[in-house]
């Protein structure tokens, strides 16, 4: 008898998992899909506000995970006090542990899980996948729906006799070009990623189909399901398809992504935030800093007051340091230079990797769960 299956989306208080859970039951109501959300209890209010109209607009009640639920503290500041003040960091990220894959893993147990994550057509990172076999990961804005683990056990070469013969069988109906490019073996010279965008762009639903009874023989929790709608996804979204799905449905873009107007030494430039999550979040771009700065003065003076000798959100500067009229200009004005060049610079990956110090895709892994 085949295993029941949760449904999961995790909504991290940004754009893009706002919009799939939009898109999820626009598009996708049959499933019983839970939404939930991890609040370390120190994100802005605007995310709150996005919970808030989300949760009417899906007709749902948003689980809410939190670390430490007994605690007398909040749960940033209990774990902080566990890591003797010692703040996160990119090398040492025990918050996105502890405010967030700890609570998601209680919150699913032992459970099979499909976890549908907001990964965007437009971006060239393949997300989290967690290590629990249990939980599977499935990216419906993005062409190729599957995980790459998934994607690397489906076109082993050992599989090729197996694709084969459903296919003799019948179980998809495909062409020739289709037939030809399954049996190429992966190579050094013809990897797995080239196999599979070719095969995605010579027929993406006869590939999810493939790999869906694939699945069947696995442990994978998509093998407990006899069908998925998703299979006949042929959607590929792109971050302007995102703003048009929050505005479109009444649910709203998230204030802090709305660029805001500056100036410094007589040229203009805009800033806003790229990202959800923590307001202190050690990802973030000095020009976000200095948005918060400037926007969320008593959120700026909070994050102030978690620096100890020792102990900053920056490794090469403290907040008041930052926080400094000169260096405040200095920011704005290498952040405008920077703007323009990546205008004149499409082409220059390598120059944008010197000048850009951040980018929006970098950030809590977990949110992406
Ligand atoms: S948003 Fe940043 S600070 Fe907050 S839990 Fe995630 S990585 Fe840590």
């Amino acid at each position: 008898m085949s295993q029941k299956v949760r449904h999961v989306l995790g909504i991290s208080g940004g754009k893009d998992s706002a919009a799939l859970a939009i898109y999820m039951k626009d598009n996708y109501p049959e499933l019983d899909i839970e939404y939930y959300s991890s609040d370390t209890g120190k994100e802005l209010e605007e995310t709150y506000e996005l919970i808030r109209n989300l949760e009417s607009y899906l007709g749902k009640k948003i689980h809410i995970l939190r670390g430490a639920e007994n605690s007398e503290h909040e749960a940033f500041d209990h774990f902080l006090k566990q890591y003797s003040g010692y703040l996160p960091s990119s090398q040492a990220r025990w918050c996105t542990k502890k405010l967030k894959l700890e609570p998601f893993e209680r919150f699913i147990g032992n459970d099979l899980v499909i976890s549908y994550v907001g990964i965007r057509g437009d971006e060239e990172r393949e997300g989290y996948i967690s290590k629990k076999s249990n939980i599977q990961s499935i990216f419906p804005f993005r062409q190729n729906i599957w995980s790459e683990d998934v994607v690397a056990k489906f076109l082993s070469n050992s599989s090729i006799p197996m694709i084969q013969s459903w296919i003799s069988e019948g179980v998809v109906e495909v062409d020739d070009e289709f037939i030809s490019l399954i049996d190429l073996p992966i190579s050094p010279k013809f990897p797995q990623n080239r196999k599979a965008s070719l095969l995605l762009n010579a027929d993406v639903k006869s590939f999810n189909n493939l790999v869906f009874r694939f699945l069947q023989s696995t442990s994978y929790p998509l093998a407990q399901l006899s069908s998925f709608p998703l299979v006949e996804n042929k959607d590929v979204l792109v971050k302007k398809d995102i703003f048009s799905i929050l505005r479109n449905s009444g649910v709203g873009v998230p204030k802090y992504y709305e660029e805001m107007e500056f100036e410094v030494n007589g040229q203009v430039g805009h800033y806003s935030r790229s990202r959800s999550g923590c307001y202190f979040c050690f990802f973030q771009q000095k020009i976000e800093w200095v948005w918060l700065l400037e926007q969320h003065p008593e959120l700026y003076t909070k994050a102030i007051a978690y620096e100890k000798e020792g102990y900053a959100w920056n490794e090469r500067e403290t907040l008041t340091e930052l926080m400094q009229p000169e260096r405040v200009q200095q920011i704005k004005a290498d952040y405008i230079k920077r703007e323009a060049a990546k205008k004149l610079t499409t082409h220059s990956m390598f120059l944008l990797d010197i000048l850009d110090d951040s980018n929006e895709e970098e950030g809590c892994a977990a949110c992406f769960i």
